[in-house]
């Protein structure tokens, strides 16, 4: 069901759909969760034994990793043209200032971000250096939730003009035309 995103960005498009709203699903529902998705996914910095690179996490990081997820999920909704809410930017910046991301020069005109801290707070910043790199080449803005209530995935909006509004026009697109027409037929009544 819709598009990936490219490159590491997936990663950052799994993480808001750790929590699937139509079905109910909470991938991250304890600490010990959250550390395993984390080294599966490879934010730990040891992308070969995610069994082992699982970090400590505890039940202030789970909140916060979802906090920061919540937040995420915000920019994403605001894609389409919407307002940020207050405090969504703010708690990115602080996972950032947390993880204590830093400049690193790796090769000859290369640069990265890469995060100090290491644990659950070290994983998140890995994410949001793929944040902040899709912001720099433009992908960012693609990456959308759906926002039908009951869906709200993530996906990536590789349509030309950016102008996707469902993750998947033969449901959530269909549901909300049917839901306008009944409000209409209703408005005739
Ligand atoms: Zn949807």
């Amino acid at each position: 069901m819709s598009n990936p995103a490219p490159g590491p960005l997936e990663t950052v498009r799994s993480f808001v759909n750790t929590r699937d709203v139509d079905d109910g699903v909470e991938l991250l529902g304890t600490p010990g969760e959250l550390a395993v998705w984390l080294a599966g996914q490879g934010l730990t910095g040891d992308t070969a034994r995610a069994d082992v690179a699982a970090p400590r996490a505890g039940a202030a990081d789970l909140r916060r990793a979802i906090e920061l997820r919540e937040a995420l999920r915000a920019h994403l909704l605001a894609h389409h043209d919407q307002p940020l809410p207050g405090g969504a930017a703010a708690t990115l910046d602080a996972a950032a200032r947390r993880a204590r991301l830093t400049v690193r020069f790796t090769a000859l005109d290369q640069t990265d971000l890469q995060p100090e801290a290491g644990g659950v707070d070290g994983a998140l910043g890995r994410l949001l250096a793929i944040v902040a790199h899709a912001i720099e080449d433009g992908t960012w803005q693609r990456l959308k939730v759906c926002p039908a209530d009951t869906c709200q995935w993530a996906f990536y909006d590789a349509s030309r003009n950016r102008s996707a509004v469902w993750c998947d026009m033969r449901v959530c697109g269909n549901r909300a035309k049917v839901r306008g027409f009944r409000e209409r037929t209703r408005a005739n009544d």
